[in-house]
């Protein structure tokens, strides 16, 4: 029996039948084979974001995203210092109980979760003497935003603050370039846009600063320096038991990226999909959360109309194959879609079919 759904949702995600496969051997963590292995994803992640290897260096960490996130927070930031967090949305929020539980010196500010962070605020909290580093999310998914990276960079720069982005459900939606951008630290996981499986977060780090980071992290799994240090000097090695299957998943899903156009042909198909999911829940008098101008290409916010029951759709959606996704904004009755993974054609047109189908009976 064929269980296997279309996952329209912000992560995990859809993957292939052939990255589903290359999980089917198992591998030693000590043999040189899957050190090899470890250091070549390292070395293709970098050039998938446009790193120098003099300059960045990627980092692998068992877990989910928020691993990621955690570890950079509580590893790059020193008691003396303080991070601001500028939020829009429940991950920028997720920042905040990080540092708060962690005692990372931090301050938040919370902007408006449906518009991207308003540039024109953000430099007078940027500028404030006692902000040592500034930590925001790109693609906000909460509401689906996207927020202007190139435009914070430049206030970051600016004022000489260490940047920490969190470029989760982003990072291989679009270009990006570590290089241009200068950011210090970026975080982004296997299962989003790579379309990989769930189980590794990936760090990149500008490695002067990191290597002044030794020491600072309260928690021994997720020390980031430790972990980096250790993947250098070991070839490939992790610290700690590492989940082998899901590297190889990683491996194969970047070789389909590749040959399927790179980051830029993903960009494309996002776009041409969710526009596609778009235009048929308008037609259905859908509207949508976000403005346009500030809509994410990865998922996408439709408020409730009268009469609506999200539980029932989701239901009539779920025993036809597909996965939906509620919202998580507390003041809105909204619910999301998202438009990243391994989606076909075929995929898109059933769903829309469906769609037309469920309203026809509804009414
Ligand atoms: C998915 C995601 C994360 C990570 O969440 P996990 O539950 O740890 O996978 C973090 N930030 C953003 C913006 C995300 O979309």
């Amino acid at each position: 029996m064929n269980t296997q759904k279309v996952l329209l949702t912000p992560g995990p995600l859809t993957t292939s039948e052939t990255v589903k496969q290359a999980m089917l051997e198992d591998m030693g963590t000590r043999d040189t084979e899957y050190q090899e292995l470890v250091q070549d994803v390292r070395r293709i992640l970098l050039t998938l974001a446009d790193g120098d290897e003099s300059i960045y260096t990627s980092i692998l960490l068992q877990g989910s995203g928020t691993y990621g996130v955690e570890s950079v927070l509580t590893s790059v930031v020193k008691q003396n210092e303080k991070v601001l967090i500028l939020s829009n949305g429940a991950y920028g929020e997720r920042m905040e109980q990080i540092c708060r539980q962690a005692k990372v010196p931090y301050d938040i500010v919370k902007y408006s979760m449906i518009h991207q962070l308003p540039l024109n605020e953000l430099e007078a909290q940027i500028a404030r003497e006692d902000i040592t580093h500034v930590a925001y999310i790109h693609s906000e998914t909460t509401a689906g935003v996207l927020n202007d990276i190139q435009g914070i960079q430049k206030l970051i720069h600016r004022y000489h603050k260490i940047s920490i982005v969190d470029a989760m459900s982003s990072f291989a939606s679009l270009p990006m370039s570590l290089n241009k951008l200068d950011v210090d630290y970026l975080i982004t996981s296997a299962n989003k846009c790579l379309h990989g499986v769930p189980g590794l977060a990936i760090v990149y780090a500008k490695r002067t600063h990191l290597e002044q980071c030794e020491g600072i992290c309260p928690s021994l799994s997720l020390d980031l320096y430790a972990q980096y240090k250790t993947m250098e000097q070991g070839n490939g090695s992790f610290r700690f038991t590492s989940p082998t299957h899901v590297l190889r998943a990683l491996k194969q899903a970047i070789e389909e990226l590749q040959q399927s156009g790179g980051i830029n042909a993903r960009h494309k198909r996002y776009v041409m999909i969710q526009k596609r999911i778009r235009e048929s829940m308008l037609k259905q008098e859908f509207e949508t959360l976000v403005p346009y101008s500030d809509q994410s290409p990865v998922i996408t916010t439709y408020l409730c109309k009268e009469g609506f029951v999200f539980n029932d759709f989701y239901d009539y959606f779920k025993e036809n194959g597909y996965l939906l996704y509620s919202g998580k904004l507390p003041q809105y009755d909204a619910f999301r879609i998202g438009n990243i993974g391994e989606i076909s054609d075929e995929d898109v047109d059933r769903f829309i079919a469906l769609l037309e189908a469920y309203f026809h009976e509804v009414r």
